[in-house]
Formats: structure tokens, C-alpha cells, sequence
């Protein structure tokens, strides 16, 4: 049996503990055994399973905490969690930002809706990307702010999956909204050269719909967009039910 439990489970284990540490609130959860440890037995029963930080999962391995503390962690880690925050650690001179169907290189406004910035970098004293990322619902209800690489999760999500990795950050909302960032290096396509990295997002909200390889919102469809050291990206618009849009 693998000891990385089904998606399933995680999803269960995260969500009783409001998608943050029932120790410290580190979103970055990892997933313990202990009713039966996993030495005892081989099992993914959610009922002897809790999620935790990498810290206090090690705290765990060495029975810090009791089965009954353990238990009562589980019940009571909704009513505790915080606020779920964690941080982008990727810094680079050189980014390469894939949203849906637009590719964007070292481009600082990556897409405005209606004269906001949605998707943006700023630059640092260093000259790194860091990243920034306002989503409000439909309704105005924020459901995600980065700022300069620092996320928070707002609204009321259904499930928030953030590895210890730190690269990945899906956070779902029920009628099949989500937003998903994901940090990568990819091979460069000039043989030889230096990996480049790559920062991936995707999202579906109300009428917009970024997903992997393609744009739409109401009556535009818009497929493969190259963007290289532009000032701006994507501007789009909505008035009076009436779609338009603009390009760098
Ligand atoms: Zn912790």
C-alpha cells in the first residue's frame, strides 16, 4: 500500500482542520497515521488520520501528542483555524507567466477586467518577479489576494490544497469554481540552456474561464497569445453585458 493517501482522504483530513495546521495553522499540510500508526497497520481509514505541518507531523511520529489530543484536534480544528495564509518562496530575474492561453515573458500586467489589475508582478530592489493576484467573485466578494508573493485565502472555499512543497496553491469553491497557481521549471527549448521557470494560473469565476490552454467569457474565445517583455498583457471588459478585448 502507498503511504500517500487517496485525494479523497486528503480532502477530508484538510477540511477538518480548516486547511491549516491544528497546531500552528501552517497551511502547508501533510498527512499522520496514528489509529493505527502506520507501523501497526497499513491503512487510509480518514477516522485514525489527521492533517498536520512537517513539524508537528514529526512532533506526532514520536507520540508528542496522544490519541485523545489527536481526536480532539480533529473536532475541534474547524473552530480554531485562522485565516489561511502562506507565501510564494520563487524568486526570479527571468518569469515566464501562463495564464490559460496566454503566454507571457518577463511582462509585468498580465490581465485587467474592467480597469483593475486581476493578475500583476512587481519588481523588487533585487529585479525579482513577485507575484500578485486580486480575485473577487461576481458578487465582489474577494476570494483571493497575492501581494508581492504572500497569499490569503478568502471566502468560503470547499477545499484548499498547498503542499509542503510550497509550489502548488488550488483552492475550490462549490459550483465548480477555482483558482490554481503552480510554480514550475521547465526544460529550455534552447538545448543546453538554463531551466526556465514558469508560474501557471488558472482560474474559473463567474463568466471567466482560464484554463489549461485556453480563455473564454462571454462570446471570446482567445487561444495561444505570446507576450515577450510587454508592458501589459490582457485588458478585458464588460459593460452592459457587452464583451470586449484588448491585448498588450
Ligand atoms: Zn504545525
Amino acid at each position: 500500500m502507498n503511504r500517500t493517501p487517496p485525494a479523497d482522504v486528503r480532502r477530508i483530513l484538510r477540511r477538518e482542520v480548516g486547511f491549516g495546521c491544528p497546531v500552528c495553522g501552517n497551511p502547508y499540510l501533510t498527512y499522520h497515521h496514528f489509529d493505527p500508526p502506520w507501523c501497526e497497520k497499513e491503512h487510509h481509514n480518514p477516522e485514525g488520520m489527521i492533517a498536520l505541518c512537517l513539524e508537528h507531523h514529526s512532533k506526532a511520529d514520536v507520540n508528542t501528542y496522544t490519541k485523545e489530543q489527536l481526536r480532539d484536534f480533529k473536532q475541534n480544528g474547524i473552530a480554531h483555524s485562522k485565516e489561511v495564509r502562506g507565501r510564494f518562496d520563487w524568486l526570479r530575474n527571468d518569469l515566464h507567466a501562463v495564464v490559460g492561453s496566454l503566454y507571457c515573458t518577463n511582462t509585468l500586467d498580465i490581465f485587467t477586467f474592467n480597469r483593475k489589475r486581476v493578475i500583476w508582478f512587481n519588481r523588487d530592489k533585487e529585479n525579482y518577479f513577485l507575484l500578485n493576484v486580486q480575485i473577487v467573485s461576481p458578487s465582489g466578494e474577494e476570494m483571493l489576494l497575492i501581494e508581492d508573493n504572500d497569499w490569503i485565502v478568502k471566502g468560503n472555499p470547499i477545499d484548499i490544497e498547498s503542499p509542503p512543497s510550497g509550489k502548488l496553491l488550488n483552492i475550490k469553491y462549490c459550483n465548480d469554481e477555482y483558482l490554481r497557481i503552480e510554480y514550475k521549471e521547465v526544460p529550455s527549448n534552447q538545448g543546453g540552456g538554463s531551466p526556465l521557470t514558469v508560474v501557471e494560473v488558472r482560474y474559473k469565476v463567474g463568466n471567466l474561464d482560464f484554463g489549461p490552454g485556453y480563455i473564454t467569457a462571454p462570446g471570446i474565445t482567445i487561444t495561444n497569445v505570446c507576450l515577450d517583455r510587454c508592458d501589459s498583457g490582457l485588458f478585458l471588459w464588460e459593460q452592459n453585458g457587452r464583451w470586449s478585448i484588448g491585448i498588450g
